[in-house]
């Protein structure tokens, strides 16, 4: 399945077992499970995301075969407990968020994560981007520059429109019959 991971990467875990890596692995995406789903056939546990989409494209458990409609697969809370206390790197350690949580506390941080490339500044509105390259100023002048270029492009046009305008009149003027 192309583009679809929604498990963790288990290099995110700080001081994560080959044993719980094994326990807490997904069968579709073979990440951490995400939301953790169990099949009622084999009880193979597979991330929400990861088992819905499969069974977008098949009527067959991807472990043993059976055939499975996403009603029998049943979410595993006990799972979830156990996981919710691994240690985990933010999502955005690639842009500079050093922080790591405990699994439960994960989507609180990544909603106030000022490491988000794709966040808004506070201070000039625009996209933040890398935190560390940001520059309020600089990403002002350019956006202004483009405002000014866009509104020239507009004067020009609209001044086009009038002398269009403009020598239409004129026609009537001097050949009333030309407008007719
Ligand atoms: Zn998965
Ligand atoms: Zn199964
Ligand atoms: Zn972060
Ligand atoms: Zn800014």
């Amino acid at each position: 399945m192309p583009g679809i991971m929604p498990g963790f990467d288990s290099k995110r875990f700080v001081n994560i077992t080959d044993v719980q890596k094994d326990d807490f692995m997904c069968g579709v995406c073979l990440g951490i499970l995400n939301n953790p789903f169990a099949a009622k056939c084999c009880k193979q546990l597979y991330c929400y995301d990861c088992i819905r989409e499969w069974l977008s494209c098949s009527t067959t458990c991807p472990y043993d075969r059976s055939l499975m409609h996403i009603s029998d697969l049943k979410r595993s809370d006990t799972v979830a407990d156990q996981m919710q206390d691994l240690v985990i790197h933010c999502e955005y350690e690639p842009y500079g968020c050093d922080h790591t949580m405990p699994l439960k506390d994960l989507s609180q941080h990544m909603n106030n994560c000022i490491y988000d490339p794709e966040r808004k500044c506070g201070t000039c509105g625009l996209t933040m981007g890398d935190i560390n390259k940001h520059n309020c100023i600089e990403l002002l002048i350019t956006e202004k520059e483009r405002y000014r270029r866009e509104n020239l492009k507009l004067q020009s046009k609209l001044q086009t429109y009038k002398e269009q305008m403009f020598e239409d009149e004129r026609h009537c003027w001097d050949d009333p019959l030309w407008c007719m």
